[in-house]
C-alpha cells in the first residue's frame, strides 16, 4: 500500500498564513470576484511612438509609498500568522481629499510593491521588492491604488526589473482590477494601459563603475474608470495561499469528493505554513484495486510570481475532482498525487521566484538539507516512496513563461535511445491536438541541461519516469488560430488543466483517427527528419502503434477499459456530455468536439 503522508488537515475557519515576523500586513481581507472577458482581449499594438522615460529617483521626485522588509533581515528567522507585531506604520504620505495624488499599498498577501515616487503630477516611479533575502527576481508586481480620478492620464514606469527580454515588448497589456466595476458591473480583471514599452535604462548602463548590473523599465499609461476607486494592478490574475486554502476547504466539506480524494499535509515550509498534498482516485470496492493503478504526479507554484500555474491546477482539479465520465475513468485507472502549490511561503510574500531560503527551489530537488528545502524535499521522497509500490506513468510541473507566447513543454531527451527519444514526446504532441489555439508544439523542448538537474522535471526523469515534464503557460497569450494575438483570461488557464486531464485519457488509449492524422504523421516525419537518421524513419509507427496497443492490453487484462474520445463522444450527446462537465470548461469542450470532427485544421 501507498505510505501515508502526514497530517489529515483541519481547515482554521478562515485562511491563515504565516509571515516572516519583519512583514507588515495591513488588516484588510482582499479578494477578487472571477469575470471572462465577453471576447479575448487582444495584444496591445506599439505604435513605435511610445516614450522611453528614464529614472528619477528619490532626489527629484517625492517618494509616496516606501516598504522594504527584504532588506531589514539578510536571512530568514521567524514567522507568525499575521507578520510583524509592530503597529501598523503609515508608509503612504497623507492624503488631503484636494490632493490628486495616489495612495500605494502592497502590504497584503502576494503583494508586491518597495517604492513609489511621484516624478509628476500623475507621473509614478515603481521599485519592486526583490525576493526576500536575495538582491534579485524583481517581475511580479501586485499592489491597491487609493484615491483615483477618471479622465487623467497616469504613468507607471517600474524601474528595477532585471530580465533583459519580456513579453510586455510583444503586446502584453498589464492587469487593471476595479472595486467599484466589480461591484456595479460585474467585471474583474482586464488588460489595460497603452504606451507600452519595455526597455534598458541608460542611464544606468552609462555608470560604469556602478556596480550594480544592468536595470530595464516597463512604462505605461493608464486612466482609471472611476473618480475615488480602490483599484489594484498586477502582471498577472493573483492567486494567493488563501485561495487555494479556500478551494481545498470547499473540498473537503464534499463527502462526494472526499469520498475519492484524500487531503493531507505534505510537510510544513520554512514559515511554517502547509504543503498540502492530494490523493485522487476510485475507491470503491468494485473498482479497481489501487495498488494495481500507475501514477500521475501533478505539481504547481514552485515559482510564486507563476500565478498562472495555480488557474491552470485550479482547471486540472476542477476537472478531475468533477462528476463527468472522464473524470470517473480517470479515478478508475490512475492515482493522482497532487502538490497544487510548493512554494506557499513565497506566494504568501510576494516572492517571483524563491523561497524563504532565498533560492529557487526547482533548482534544489537533489538537495540532501530537509529542513532547508522541505517542499522539494519530500516531494520528492513522495515520489520515491510512490514509486516503490507502483509505476509512475507521468509527472507534470505547471509554470509560467515570462518570454514566450502559447503553451508548451519541456521534455527529458533520452540520449541514444531513439525510440524513447521519440516517446518523450508524445504527451506533448496529444497535447498540441487538444488545445491546439493555446498549445504549441513547435515551442516544446526536450534536453537533460546540466545547469537544470535540480529542477523537479530532470529529478524525477533520473528517479525513473520517463514522461517528466514541466508545463509553461505563458503570462501572455496565443499566437495561434483564432487566438492569434489575443491575451489568456483565468478561465483560458484552466481550460489547459481539462486539456491536460483530456490528453492523460487520449495518451492511455489514442483514438486511432486522431492516431493517424496528418498532422500528428508530418510532425513525426519531419522530426525524425531533423534529428534522427533516415535509418529512423519508420520508427514513428512503431512506437506508436506499439505504445497504444501495448497500454490497451493491459489495460484490457484489468477489465476496465479506458474509452477512446471518440467512443466517449458517441455514446452521448454533446449536449449532454457538456453538461456533464465544470460549467467552467464547456467553452473548451466545445470547441475540442468540433476539433474531433474536424481534423484538418490549420496551425
Ligand atoms: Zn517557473
Amino acid at each position: 500500500t501507498l505510505s501515508e503522508p502526514l497530517d489529515i488537515v483541519n481547515f482554521p475557519t478562515s485562511p491563515r498564513s504565516r509571515w516572516p515576523i519583519e512583514c507588515e500586513i495591513i488588516g484588510d481581507i482582499i479578494q477578487h470576484i472571477e469575470w471572462e472577458p465577453p471576447e479575448p482581449e487582444p495584444f496591445y499594438q506599439a505604435s513605435g511612438h511610445e516614450e522611453e522615460p528614464m529614472p528619477v529617483g528619490e532626489e527629484r521626485g517625492k517618494v509616496v509609498y516606501s516598504n522594504d522588509p527584504a532588506i531589514k533581515h539578510h536571512y530568514f528567522t521567524f514567522s507568525r500568522f499575521g507578520g510583524s507585531t509592530r503597529p501598523e506604520r503609515i508608509s503612504t504620505s497623507q492624503i488631503h481629499t484636494s490632493d490628486v495624488t495616489l495612495e500605494f499599498e502592497s502590504r497584503f498577501e502576494s503583494g508586491n510593491l518597495q517604492k513609489a515616487i511621484q516624478v509628476g503630477i500623475h507621473d509614478y516611479e515603481l521599485t519592486l521588492r526583490t525576493d526576500m533575502y536575495t538582491a534579485k527576481h524583481t517581475q511580479w508586481f501586485y499592489f491597491r491604488i487609493r484615491n483615483t480620478r477618471a479622465g487623467v492620464t497616469y504613468r507607471f514606469t517600474i524601474t528595477n526589473l532585471m530580465k533583459r527580454r519580456s513579453l510586455y515588448s510583444q503586446g502584453l497589456k498589464p492587469l487593471l482590477y476595479s472595486e467599484r466595476a466589480a461591484k456595479e458591473n460585474g467585471v474583474g480583471w482586464q488588460r489595460a494601459g497603452s504606451g507600452i514599452r519595455y526597455y534598458r535604462n541608460i542611464s544606468q548602463a552609462r555608470d560604469e563603475n556602478s556596480d550594480s548590473a544592468t536595470l530595464f523599465s516597463l512604462t505605461w499609461t493608464l486612466q482609471f474608470p472611476y473618480d475615488s476607486d480602490t483599484c489594484y494592478l498586477a502582471h498577472c490574475y493573483p492567486y494567493t495561499y488563501s485561495r487555494l486554502q479556500r478551494y481545498l476547504q470547499r473540498i473537503s466539506s464534499n463527502p462526494t469528493v472526499m469520498s475519492f480524494c484524500k487531503l493531507r499535509v505534505l510537510c510544513q515550509s520554512l514559515a511554517g505554513n502547509a504543503v498540502y498534498v492530494m490523493t485522487i482516485t476510485s475507491r470503491q470496492a468494485n473498482r479497481l484495486n489501487t495498488s494495481s493503478k500507475k501514477a500521475v504526479v501533478v505539481t504547481a507554484r514552485v515559482h510564486p510570481g507563476e500565478t498562472n500555474g495555480s488557474w491552470v491546477m485550479e482547471g486540472f482539479l476542477d476537472f478531475l475532482l468533477g462528476d463527468s465520465e472522464d473524470a470517473q475513468i480517470l479515478r478508475d485507472n490512475f492515482v493522482f498525487k497532487v502538490v497544487p502549490m510548493l512554494n506557499p511561503d513565497g506566494v504568501v510574500v510576494g516572492n517571483y521566484r524563491c523561497s524563504l531560503a532565498g533560492r529557487d527551489l526547482n533548482r534544489n530537488y537533489k538537495t540532501l538539507l530537509k529542513d532547508s528545502f522541505p517542499c522539494v524535499w519530500h516531494t520528492r521522497d513522495m515520489v520515491k516512496r510512490l514509486m516503490a509500490d507502483t509505476e509512475v506513468l507521468l509527472y507534470c510541473d505547471f509554470h509560467g513563461h515570462n518570454r514566450k507566447n502559447n503553451v508548451f513543454m519541456y521534455g527529458c531527451s533520452s540520449r541514444g535511445d531513439a525510440s524513447l527519444t521519440l516517446k518523450e514526446r508524445v504527451f506533448p504532441l496529444m497535447m498540441s491536438k487538444n488545445a491546439s489555439n493555446k498549445f504549441s508544439f513547435k515551442s516544446c523542448k526536450f534536453r537533460v541541461e546540466k545547469n537544470k538537474e535540480g529542477t523537479g522535471r530532470i529529478s524525477m526523469w533520473k528517479l525513473g519516469i520517463r514522461n517528466s515534464y514541466t508545463m509553461e503557460a505563458t503570462f501572455g497569450g496565443s499566437t495561434l488560430d483564432d487566438r492569434r494575438g489575443t491575451h489568456f483570461s483565468t478561465q483560458d488557464l484552466k481550460s489547459l488543466g481539462f486539456n491536460f486531464c483530456d490528453t492523460l485519457l487520449d495518451f492511455c488509449d489514442p483514438d486511432k483517427t486522431k492516431a493517424r492524422d496528418h498532422k500528428i504523421k508530418s510532425y513525426f516525419c519531419h522530426f525524425v527528419k531533423k534529428k534522427v537518421s533516415a535509418a529512423h524513419h519508420s520508427l514513428f509507427w512503431v512506437i506508436t502503434y506499439s505504445h497504444c496497443s501495448l497500454l490497451q492490453k493491459k489495460v484490457k487484462k484489468k477489465k476496465k477499459r479506458l474509452k477512446s474520445r471518440r467512443e466517449r463522444n458517441g455514446l452521448q450527446p454533446d449536449g449532454a456530455r457538456s453538461s456533464a462537465r465544470p460549467k467552467v470548461l464547456q467553452r473548451s469542450s466545445t470547441s475540442i468536439v468540433r476539433l474531433v470532427k474536424s481534423p484538418c485544421c490549420s496551425d
